[in-house]
């Protein structure tokens, strides 16, 4: 398999409308079927310059070709080899999926010897299926496996990426994962929402809600999650309220809160920023007494500490946490 690649440019355009292309540098081949072309070199002017025609079908497949800018994209996305494999090699690398000891030969070898065509496919591979190409062990096809089965929760920005989106980068599903945090909202949402995001302008916008209405990807989405890849979306961070009354101060809970559980209430405590303690001292700085509350009352009362005994006053004061 070739990985390189000539980007053609138009240079010129003589007479009636012919164009003359010339390649002006060579670029390996991008993830997801070519979104980010590494330019490796320039050509140099006139020297080495005959002149090249660019092709008119895919080099690779034979498939029809598709120019955008100055870069000639084949549009094959079924059975386009160098395409496949570098969109497998791409999904199990280890910014993406992760999946140790995959490399781009073994993406070759699924590929032309087990029919493996999407990255989804990989999850349904068995040992027995692996056992039988060359050069597979038990112990290669056990890791392999085992490798699968590791790489089944990703963050949802690597795995994001590792989808290949056309014009996203690293930075961009990072972004994308922070702001969504679930890989069902981002497949809904409109272009509109998405240039609201700093990095994200309408190409790669329209490239992002392109890739999730394709019904191939759908499909290859919907397998992934069925072989049960759950990409994992951390919580967003806790919004601290510097301004809430229990910021920064200890707080002790006694007796029965009516409506809202003692935990309940600790935990809305907590991510307001304050610390929750069990026994009054002249550390504690507010005590919220419920119902029967005894002995910490008692000595709240007699240390002079603020204490909170209406439960409507507190469910003020908690907010909306
Ligand atoms: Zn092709």
């Amino acid at each position: 398999m070739t990985k390189w690649r000539a980007v053609y440019s138009e240079r010129s355009t003589y007479g009636s409308g012919g164009s003359l292309w010339k390649p002006t540098a060579y670029t390996r081949q991008g993830a997801g079927g070519l979104p980010h072309p590494e330019i490796l070199g320039k050509v140099t002017e006139e020297a080495d310059g005959s002149e090249i025609v660019p092709p008119s079908v895919c080099p690779s497949c034979g498939h029809d070709l598709e120019k955008k800018g100055p870069h000639l994209f084949c549009t094959n996305k079924v059975d386009c080899r160098p395409q496949l494999v570098g969109r497998i090699a791409h999904f199990a690398s280890r910014d993406a999926m992760d999946i140790e000891t995959f490399s781009e030969k073994t993406a070759e070898q699924l590929y032309d010897s087990l029919g493996v065509r999407d990255p989804s496919d990989l999850y349904y591979l068995t040992f027995d299926d692996l056992i039988k190409l060359e050069r597979f062990g038990t112990k290669k096809a056990e890791n392999l496996i085992a490798a699968f089965e590791k790489s089944k929760q990703p963050d949802l920005a690597s795995f994001l990426y590792a989808l290949g989106i056309s014009n996203t980068g690293k930075t961009t599903t990072k972004e994308l994962a922070e702001h969504y945090r679930s890989l069902e909202k981002l497949m809904q949402a409109e272009p509109e929402e998405l240039i609201t995001l700093p990095d994200i302008g309408s190409i790669v916008a329209e490239s992002i809600v392109g890739f999730f209405r394709d019904q191939a990807m759908q499909r290859s989405i919907e397998r992934l999650l069925a072989a049960g890849i759950q990409p994992v979306s951390e919580e967003a961070p806790a919004v601290v309220d510097e301004s809430s009354l229990f910021f920064g101060k200890t707080v002790v809970l006694t007796g029965t809160l009516t409506t809202m559980g003692r935990d309940e209430a600790a935990k809305k405590l907590e991510k307001l920023g304050a610390k929750v303690t069990g026994s009054v001292s002249r550390k504690t700085d507010i005590v919220i007494a419920g119902e029967n509350a005894g002995s910490k009352l008692t000595k709240a009362q007699e240390l002079g500490i603020r204490i909170i005994d209406n439960e409507e006053e507190l469910r003020q004061l908690l907010g909306d946490v």
